[in-house]
């Protein structure tokens, strides 16, 4: 455990603001170091929490350590994720105030088992009358259902959430919860259908296969054995089960149980999995070619597919291998070739396996709707992202580019609030503001989403021209309009001005955290995200009820064009943002120590990228800006009365006099320090780490 605030030859400064050299990445490199090597995975920038995934388990958390933080301000204990959930469940019930926690990093940084954390920081204090255990049981049971659909062994962590998540709890006027609410954003649905090597599906495929009773495999049509199907063959051996302590057979179980909680029925969950099952048989529906013309081998697995889904077979095989067009009041149908049949099969595969995700979140926001609002007082609202991290790897595509604009819109947020709070309290605190330069990344986002002329409205142009489109006439269409743009690198300008070696198939965007690629081929089938007509007629008339109402009549009679993949995105991202905006933030910013998943290994390069995409030097600045610390008269004086005669032991008056009498005692320039209306405001580390040090000498 940490002693103080700065036990700094052993474990560091507990907050990075505390930094003597607070502009230096290697010192505040070296501290979160420091500490990481002494089991301490948590470090502040002012309130943003800092953590370093451990990749063990370390008896920081349970009971006893909730017990500690319960009821504490964040200034009393060492950092943790504890005390931020505590800092925002309590202005939540004092203030009234909606909170948000936001939960950012790259993927294995430890992004969803912080936010497991605050869920259970939430359960363990609230209702102690018991009244709303049925709620908060249904809350803990979301995850492990969302989980096994939702997430997958991946080279850079085995249980990788494969969506972004954001999700609030509702709590009545007496800080109980009562509900909540998910949304769900961007599944990486194209894993349904294919997997990089050492990568798996999602694991309730393989929890089905491992755990499913005798008469479940039967009536689903599986056998037991993972390699024969192809759609999760290809991971390979080395992403079997129990290989990494994954025990999928158990899982299953766990599973089911909680979709039970959730209020799911028996038949329902017997639905669900049809479904899934349905996928894999899929996958191994074989096609050839005759002619020029499509067919499908594999009588069993069409047979199966259309049992479980509740479709004729001939009606399911007819819409795998023909595409009707509809043409001023016509239909034209017409076969199709192998290539094409492929596509349209893996097309529903992903589409059946990722509405059927959605349809698993509206249903447990059903299940999750409070029994009953009061009329007189209003609930509030405790929101909890965990949204992927900005990405850059060798190879970027369509996926890259909306993570990483999401990451910019989030980044923006998170600059705006942080300024505005810190402008905020010194206004609050009658202070005067000093203005702080930083980089504004608008300029970034309006390249991307600006109407007509952005990116996202380009490439939406390029999907709905009719005529002869292609990835790379997109990649001509954005390299001539958006040249000038500071934030806009083309392989032409790469050519002639950078001397960048890029192929003629990519662009690079200059983001707040770094110049990434940009493989364009796949953008615009990506973001057209087309399922042919047929097989969407053929899913609305299935007797499977939830694989049918995935697809409903209203969207074929739709005579507009649907939403492509990136509009849709876009929409939801500022809906997100302005319910974001609308609440108190806290965040939590995770990293990964290394690439291995190993513990007791701290890599000074990646971590250091990491600092950088999450801009926490920026924030780090901006908090330094003026004041490095603060404390409410109260806390400050009860700390460090000791060191004046005249507030030992006890000072009479009012905090605040108390306070200017402690600090005349000590000596303090009038440029270090401010008070202010309820705070004191002290300028250097090092003034502090002075009468931090006298206070630990007397104790
Ligand atoms: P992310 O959601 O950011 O991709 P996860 O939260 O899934 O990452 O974490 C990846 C893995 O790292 C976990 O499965 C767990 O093994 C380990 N891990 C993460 N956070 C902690 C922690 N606080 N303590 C111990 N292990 C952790
Ligand atoms: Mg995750």
């Amino acid at each position: 455990m940490e002693r103080s605030l700065h036990d700094r030859d052993r474990v560091g400064v507990q907050d990075s603001v505390l930094l003597d050299n607070y502009r230096s990445e290697d010192a505040f490199l070296g501290n979160l170091k420091k500490r990481f090597k002494e089991n301490i995975i948590y470090t502040y920038i002012g309130h943003v929490l800092v953590s370093v995934n451990p990749y063990k388990d370390l008896p920081i958390y349970g009971p006893k350590t909730i017990k500690e933080y319960r009821n504490t301000h964040i200034i009393e204990n060492p950092p943790h994720v504890y005390a931020i959930t505590e800092a925002a469940y309590n202005s939540l019930i004092e203030e009234s105030q909606d909170q948000c926690i936001l939960i950012s990093g790259e993927s294995g940084s430890g992004k969803t088992e912080a936010s497991k954390k605050v869920l259970e920081y939430i359960a363990a204090v609230t209702d102690h009358r018991g009244q709303v255990q049925p709620v908060k049981e249904k809350l803990l049971q979301c995850n492990p259902v969302l989980e096994a659909f939702g997430n997958a062994k991946t080279t850079r962590n085995d249980n990788s959430s494969r969506f972004g998540k954001y999700m609030d709890i509702e709590f009545n006027s007496l800080g109980d919860p009562v509900g909540g609410n998910i949304l769900n954003y961007l599944l990486e649905k194209s894993r349904v259908v294919g997997q990089n090597p050492g990568e798996r599906n999602f694991h309730i495929f393989y929890q089905l296969l491992e755990g499913g009773e005798p008469e479940l495999m039967e009536a689903l049509h599986l056998t037991r054995k993972i390699d024969y199907y192809n759609y999760i063959s290809k991971a390979g051996k080395d992403s079997k089960v129990g290989a990494d302590g994954l025990n999928d057979a158990r899982h299953l179980k766990e599973v089911c149980n909680a979709m039970t909680i959730l209020g799911l029925s028996a038949r329902e969950q017997g639905e669900i999995l049809a479904i899934v099952a349905s996928v894999l048989h899929l996958g191994n529906i074989d096609v050839s070619e005759q002619q020029g013309v499509a067919v499908l081998d594999n009588f069993a697995h069409i047979f199966a597919a259309a049992e479980l889904l509740g479709c004729p077979e001939d009606v399911l095989r007819s819409a795998l291998t023909h595409r009707t067009i509809l043409a001023r009041g016509d239909t034209v149908t017409s076969p199709l070739d192998r290539e094409t049949a492929v596509y349209a099969r893996d097309a529903l595969a992903k589409a059946v396996y990722a509405r059927l995700f959605s349809w698993l979140v509206q249903r447990f926001n059903k299940s999750l709707q409070p029994a009953a609002r009061s009329k007189t007082a209003r609930n509030h609202l405790m929101g909890i992202l965990d949204i992927y991290g900005f990405e850059i790897f060798r190879h970027n595509s369509f996926e890259q580019f909306c993570i990483n604009y999401c990451n910019e819109k989030l980044q923006q947020v998170f600059i705006k609030l942080t300024l505005q709070s810190e402008q905020e309290e010194y206004l609050k605190e009658g202070i005067e503001w000093e203005p702080v330069e930083y980089f504004d990344n608008n300029v970034i986002i309006n390249l991307i989403e600006q109407k007509h002329k952005g990116i996202i409205s380009l490439l939406d142009e390029e999907c709905l021209r009719p005529g002869d489109t292609s990835d790379l006439t997109f990649l001509e269409k954005i390299s001539e309009q958006l040249n000038q743009h500071e934030h806009f690198i083309s392989h032409k300008k790469a050519d002639n001005k950078t001397k960048k070696i890029m192929s003629r198939e990519e662009f690079v965007l200059v983001h707040y955290a770094g110049e990434v690629t940009y493989d364009v081929n796949g953008f615009l089938d990506k973001n057209n995200d087309l399922l042919y007509r047929d097989l969407r007629e053929m899913m609305s008339s299935t007797t499977n009820n939830i694989a049918r109402v995935l697809f409903p009549k209203s969207e074929l009679q739709s005579k507009k064009r649907p939403e492509t993949a990136i509009s849709q995105f876009k929409n939801s991202l500022n809906q997100l943002m302005s319910i974001l905006m609308s609440k108190e933030p806290s965040y939590i910013r995770c990293i990964k120590p290394n690439d291995f998943k190993q513990a007791g290994v701290f890599s000074d390069e990646i971590v250091g990228h990491q600092v950088k995409y999450l801009g926490l030097m920026e924030n780090l600045r901006v908090r330094r800006a003026g004041f490095a610390y603060r404390r409410q008269f109260e806390q400050f004086l009860q700390r460090y009365k000791s060191l004046c005669p005249k507030t030992w032991p006890s000072y009479k008056g009012p905090a605040k006099d108390g306070v200017r009498v402690l600090i005349q005692h000590l000596g303090y320039q009038p440029d270090e320090f401010r008070i202010g209306e309820t705070k004191i405001f002290i300028r250097h580390p090092q003034t502090l780490f002075e009468i931090e040090d006298a206070f630990q000498a007397r104790k």
